[in-house]
């Protein structure tokens, strides 16, 4: 377990996302938190803290380094079959109980939880994202929010060199940190992780936060892909998945969303993993919802064509994946299906532009679709 404490060496006074606020106190706006910080005192997530009247933020570390493929973020309309330079720091602003990265994610707050941490400049992971030919800088493994500012530096450095930029975050964000990062920052992948607003209260955040996210996220420009686990008797019933889909085309059809296997861990083994049955069926729904890029995640026994992309307009196969493979690609550099010329939408070449053919709610009405949340 690494204490607080420790870590306090490994931050920096910044004032980026902080706010002074009535009574000498600092507000934090990286997360939808919005912790009010009077003098010595630490935020939720335990890893930013006020002291001699500045915010303290996490700096030049990592606990996780790695070259990995994109299609494990997930993000799956993002240059197919490019490698991901995944860095990660210590601590998350929620506590979920079947987190799968909890050694990281918790390890300040979990005696059980450890993970060693190094120093390192913003310099040195662009050099590590250039020697192992990644194309995509990612903040990962613990939750990039609570980093965020640590993620801009080196991002900033990592748009110097060309590279592609992104978080996968749990969402529970400020509308001030995505405005701060979208200089810098071009991906955001967000767990959708309940329906329910009482869900997320087991979790410690809340869901309307999430949801202006992935809908503040989309209207910013940021390349947009939700992932689901989906968690037996926790947030798999039908009408659940339904307010998810209905959500998401509100926003726009093209957002890929992926429903993913869980598998028992931490503190939730006290069910079963997700049956196949219970993934195919929460595809159907997404794509009967009018989802056009529905996939399925972590499936024991094969996913049968449900991890591929194929085109929303004459079905051709245009990324054919197994796992986090890439076994084929026809689809043009420029994003258009090589069968029937439809444009994708996604970030299909490093050099070429985002596409994103339908605007928001083309498909239907968000205002509506929020009106369908579960619970
Ligand atoms: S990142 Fe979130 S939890 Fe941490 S201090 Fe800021 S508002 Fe609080
Ligand atoms: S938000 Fe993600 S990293 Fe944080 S506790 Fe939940 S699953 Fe783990």
């Amino acid at each position: 377990m690494h204490s607080s404490i420790t870590l306090d060496s490994l931050t920096r006074a910044c004032s980026a996302l902080s706010r002074e606020l009535e009574g000498g106190r600092i507000g934090c706006v990286a997360c939808a938190h919005h912790c009010k910080l009077d003098d010595g005192s630490r935020g939720i997530c335990k890893v930013r803290y006020r002291e001699s009247g500045s915010l303290w933020v996490p700096w030049g570390y990592t606990a996780g380094l790695a070259a990995d493929p994109i299609e494990k973020k997930p993000f799956f309309h993002v240059m197919p079959g490019s490698k991901a330079l995944s860095f990660g720091m210590l601590g998350c602003d929620l506590q979920c109980s079947f987190c799968q990265n909890w050694m990281s994610s918790q390890s300040i707050r979990d005696p059980a939880a450890s993970t060693g941490v190094q120093s390192v400049s913003a310099h040195e992971i662009v050099d590590a994202a250039k020697s192992h030919r990644c194309e995509v800088l990612v903040s990962t493994y613990n939750e990039p929010l609570i980093t965020a500012e640590w993620a801009h530096s080196v991002f900033t450095e990592g748009k110097r060199h060309g590279l592609v930029t992104g978080f996968v975050s749990n969402g529970h964000a400020t509308p001030e940190v995505l405005r701060f990062l979208r200089p810098v920052m071009d991906l955001l992948k967000v767990d959708l992780k309940a329906f329910r607003e009482d869900s997320y209260r087991t979790l410690g955040g809340k869901l309307t936060a999430v949801k202006s996210t992935i809908a503040d996220a989309f209207d910013l420009g940021y390349w947009v892909e939700v992932v689901t686990l989906l968690v037996p008797g926790f947030n798999d019933s039908e009408e659940e998945l339904a307010g998810i889909a209905q959500f998401l085309v509100g926003i726009s059809p093209e957002i890929p969303w992926h429903v993913t296997a869980f598998h028992p861990d931490y503190k939730m083994n006290d069910r079963v993993r997700t049956p196949g049955d219970s993934l195919i069926r929460a595809r159907e729904i997404g794509t009967q919802t009018g989802l056009r890029f529905v996939y399925v995640g972590n499936l024991l026994g094969g996913t049968s064509g449900s991890e591929n992309t194929y085109c929303p307009q004459c079905s051709a196969v245009l990324v054919r994946r197994v796992g986090f493979s890439v076994l084929e690609r026809s689809i043009g550099f420029d994003g258009n299906c090589q069968g029937c010329g439809a444009t994708i939408p996604g970030l299909w070449h490093h050099d070429s532009r985002l596409n994103r053919a339908v605007s928001r709610g083309e498909g239907a009405s968000a205002k509506e679709s929020q009106k369908d949340e579960v619970g």
